[in-house]
């Protein structure tokens, strides 16, 4: 899915990625695990080319496409973007618009105007998009303005609308942080269901280290910018993540 090779990032005098590297094969699910500044929205963001990365060294393939070169964002990134599924914590659809349109962004790759508005968008869109939130659960709430939705009921919609983009691959910035503990995994077990039935691959920042165990075979930790575990969620135990979050990760965990 991606390449991310040798990739700094500094703002100002701060470091936020310092010399990152990650390779993600496809259809592989990961969590981006750490402490709070260390680089992970920071890292996701290089990922999808909404930002660029220091100049001089570095680069970042997503499938196969070069993002960033040489500290500039490069014409595919566009086309990278349109192949990754992007969901965040604030979630991030449009909110004067019905649940339904937002998932047909996903189809149309921009907003519906006129068109949309008279119903004329094409059939076969429309089936998809009403297929992709049945299967997320969320059909009964199609027509309803999507800031009127709860936080667990828009992730699902952001979820829906990457199934109808055709996503290969989702890139998720904390989608279950703002949730509470049931839609938080039902949020999870989608992400989960979309790797293993449909081959998607997924990236996920979580601060939440039991769900990293627990839905994801692969954890990736970041410590002040630095790639400091990469391997099995199996193998990460207790030590190396007090070693992560300091010494207080005992009582929290
Ligand atoms: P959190 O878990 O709190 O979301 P994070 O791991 O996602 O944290 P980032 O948001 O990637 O961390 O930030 C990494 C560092 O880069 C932080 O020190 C942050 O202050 C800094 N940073 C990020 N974006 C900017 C920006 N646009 N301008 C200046 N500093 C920034
Ligand atoms: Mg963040």
């Amino acid at each position: 899915v991606t390449s991310v090779r040798d990739v700094s990032k500094t703002f100002g005098a701060r470091k936020a990625l310092d010399g990152v590297s990650l390779e993600v094969a496809p259809g592989e699910m990961v969590a981006l695990i750490g402490p709070s500044g260390s680089g992970k929205s920071t890292l996701l963001r290089s990922i999808t080319g909404l930002q660029s990365i220091d100049p001089g060294k570095g680069a970042i393939d997503v499938f196969g496409l070069n993002v960033q070169k040489n500290g500039r964002l490069t014409g595919q990134a566009r086309d990278a973007r349109r192949r990754i599924g992007m969901i965040f914590q604030q979630f991030n659809l449009v909110g004067r618009l019905s649940l339904f349109s937002n998932v047909m962004l996903g189809a149309l790759g921009r907003l519906p105007g006129w068109r949309g508005v008279l119903g004329l968008w094409p059939m076969e869109d429309r089936r998809r998009a009403m297929a992709a939130l049945d299967r997320v659960g969320v059909s009964d709430y199609a027509a309803q303005r999507a800031n009127t939705l709860s936080g667990g009921q828009q992730q699902r919609g952001a979820i829906a609308r990457a199934i109808v983009q055709g996503a290969q691959a989702i890139l998720a910035d904390e989608p279950v942080a703002s949730l509470d503990p049931v839609s938080a995994r039902k949020v999870m077990e989608l992400l989960v269901e979309l790797n293993r039935r449909d081959g998607l691959g997924v990236i996920v920042t979580l601060h939440q280290v039991d769900y990293a165990l627990r839905y994801c075979d692969r954890v990736v930790a970041l410590k002040a910018g630095k790639v400091v575990y990469d391997g099995p969620s199996t193998e990460l135990d207790t030590k190396t993540l007090i070693d992560i979050y300091g010494p207080e990760f005992e009582d929290a965990f």
